[in-house]
């Protein structure tokens, strides 16, 4: 037998680091990463969304 049972009882997760905002925790999922990168720094969907949505949002 070999290896191939990796990828079937455990879930292929890899911990990336941290959201910068947030600090809640990256992982990638089966090469699929659970956030954004930019520029080096890791953020999570929630946080990039909100990083890109308030551009211009001068209140
Ligand atoms: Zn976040």
């Amino acid at each position: 037998m070999k290896l191939q049972n990796l990828a079937g009882g455990k879930r292929m997760e890899e911990f990336v680091g941290k959201c910068q905002k947030c600090g809640k925790e990256i992982y990638c999922e089966n090469g699929f990463l659970n956030g954004v990168t930019s520029e080096g720094n890791l953020y999570c969907f929630q946080c990039s969304e909100g990083k890109f949505a308030d551009k211009e949002d001068s209140r």
